[in-house]
């Protein structure tokens, strides 16, 4: 006989079935022995006969122990351990002519222990092996049938009844308790596991972040650039759109690092960006191109639109004053712009282009914007 619980622990690789089982069978099976001694110690029980109950009653449990732990599968092994033990009960019961308790004790404690570990099916196969037992005993040893218990083994049955029925209780709550536990630990694993889940979500979120970003000003770098501009220009080749593209410039900038320092330098570029991303539409792209240049892939403007906005912006740098320390700087810029088809139809190309207008802004004096012409080469 064993014990009530479904669960399966490994614990030190034998299933903690066969323990629980061994404990509970040991026991059980003792005093089913001294049941069956009150009971037929004035009957004309053969010495093999009792040399077989004893065998079965106060042996097999151990024998049955050490099979299931030398198992490769000890909760397998186990398993039929509890079928072999219906099996032997029935032939036990009908050899001694279905004494009413024990047999009822012995059925009832066998059916309920594989039912409890193995469900219906458990159930089922204890009543064929149970069945089988008494056919087997029938066969050997013919029919008899002496029902009748006296009190003293009756009274023992109860007892044995009684201790089984609490043990497989107090078995059944444990198991319970171990697998609540077991389930609180496992949910509080969850909670952990999902919390470092979106920690490193975060990070990852941060890491992508930086390795598009430009450190000092916040603006997407070249890199992400060269990632997004081909999908740019794919769009807008099939919306068919125009593109912009802005080589922007500071200029004299060298004149400004050596005036206010490198820090005060890149104040202003840190000033400039913040403009462009002020001004920047939720399509467009501003790029951190080299030092102090700056380059704008703006997707879906023409090249009235661009001169206009390129010349606020020009304007609008123009007039801002950089606070830095004791010093207000104030720098200009030059842009040079291409666009998308008419001056390339890739960024090598229009950046090219752009930079030819660039290059044409910084000879016909800086702070202004120029339109790339065929003129330019
Ligand atoms: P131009 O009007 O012709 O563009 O003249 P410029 O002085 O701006 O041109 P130049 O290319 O000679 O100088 C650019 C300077 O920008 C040189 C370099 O030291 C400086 N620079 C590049 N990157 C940074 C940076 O991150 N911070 C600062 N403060 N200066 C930088
Ligand atoms: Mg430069
Ligand atoms: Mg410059």
């Amino acid at each position: 006989m064993g014990s009530p619980d479904t669960a399966t622990t490994a614990r030190k690789g034998v299933h903690w079935t066969v323990k629980t089982n061994y404990r509970l069978r040991a026991g059980s099976f003792a005093i089913m022995f001294a049941s069956i001694v009150l009971h037929g110690w004035d009957k004309a029980y053969s010495p093999a006969l009792w040399s077989l109950i004893a065998l079965q009653l106060l042996v097999y449990p151990h024998l049955m122990y050490w099979r299931a732990r030398r198992s490769p599968n000890s909760e397998q092994a186990e398993a039929s351990n509890l079928v072999i033990d219906s099996l032997l009960f029935g032939l036990l019961v009908a050899t001694l002519g279905f004494p009413l308790w024990i047999t009822f004790t012995v059925y009832i404690a066998s059916t309920l222990n594989i039912t409890i570990s193995r469900g219906t099916r458990g159930m089922l196969l204890s009543q064929l092996a149970f069945a089988g037992g008494v056919l087997v005993s029938i066969t050997a040893f013919g029919w008899h049938l002496s029902p009748a218990t006296d009190w003293p083994a009756t009274l023992l049955c109860l007892l044995g009844n009684t201790v089984y029925m609490i043990a497989i209780g107090i078995t059944a709550f444990a198991r319970n308790r171990q697998l609540r536990k077991t389930r609180e630990d496992l949910r509080l694993s969850e909670q952990t596991l999902t919390h470092r889940l979106s920690d490193i979500q975060d990070l990852q979120a941060k890491l992508q972040e930086q390795a598009t970003r430009d450190p000092l000003t916040g603006l997407y770098n070249r890199r992400f650039l060269d990632t997004i501009v081909d999908r740019e220009i794919a769009r807008c080749h099939r919306d068919n759109q125009y593109m912009v593209v802005m080589m922007i410039d500071v200029d004299h900038f060298k004149h400004v690092n050596d005036t206010y320092g490198h820090p005060g330098g890149d104040e202003v570029l840190k000033a400039l960006s913040a403009l462009l991303l002020e001004k920047a539409r939720a399509t467009d792209v501003p790029c951190r191109y080299g030092g102090e240049e700056f380059l704008l892939l703006l997707p879906g403007m023409t090249a009235d639109i661009a001169m206009v906005r390129a010349n606020q912006w020009r304007a609008g740098f123009a007039e801002k004053v950089t606070l830095f320390g004791e010093a207000s700087i104030q720098a200009t810029m030059s842009i040079g712009v291409a666009v998308y088809p008419a001056h390339g139809e890739t960024l090598q190309a229009l950046t090219r282009c752009a930079d030819l207008a660039l290059y044409r802004a910084k000879a016909d004096g800086r702070n202004q914007v120029v339109m790339y012409g065929p003129e330019m080469g």
